[in-house]
């Protein structure tokens, strides 16, 4: 949690809320292929960039396409972070998570340009970019390395837009 917390005080510009995948992104394995009543892990570095986060202020969300959200709740609770996301969207969908932004931004009433979302499907990454989201394709789950890629692509995607608005004016 500690280097988490220091790279997070290195930037000026925040998102104010994170959004994250669950299965291999969060968690090292598909949860429908799991059983209720196994011991569910986290990615190592999982739980210290979530604590990081809670401790700053910066809510976190879950954006979850899995076909078993009884499994997956089941194991949040067991891994006792279910208290650490302001909304879980965990549910089957067609549409490459559009559906599950579009709640947690009703939910939230955070926009999607002061969102930040990690995930380890890149049609996922391709399509919830297009809505203005700075989104990070992760490989080996959420660590240290992808989450500092993702505060920094946050804060050149935020001068970015600043600066096209000054263009404008
Ligand atoms: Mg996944």
């Amino acid at each position: 949690m500690e280097e988490a917390s220091q790279m997070i005080g290195v930037f000026q510009v925040l998102p104010k809320l994170v959004v994250f995948d669950l299965d291999h992104t969060l968690w090292p394995f598909y949860c429908e292929c799991r059983s209720k009543n196994d011991t569910p892990s986290l990615f190592p570095h999982s739980r210290g960039i979530l604590s990081a986060l809670k401790n700053k202020g910066i809510d976190a969300a879950i954006a979850s396409k899995s076909p078993t959200p009884h499994i997956a709740t089941t194991f949040l609770d067991k891994l006792g972070i279910a208290s650490m996301f302001v909304a879980q969207e965990i549910f089957y969908s067609s549409t490459h998570k559009t559906d599950h932004f579009q709640r947690i931004q009703s939910k939230t009433s955070v926009s999607y340009n002061s969102m930040l979302f990690f995930d380890d499907d890149n049609n996922n990454i391709k399509e919830i970019s297009k809505l203005g989201v700075t989104s990070i394709l992760v490989r080996n789950g959420v660590n240290l390395g992808v989450f500092r890629e993702g505060l920094t692509k946050f804060s050149q995607n935020w001068d970015a837009s600043k600066n096209k608005q000054k263009r404008r004016k």
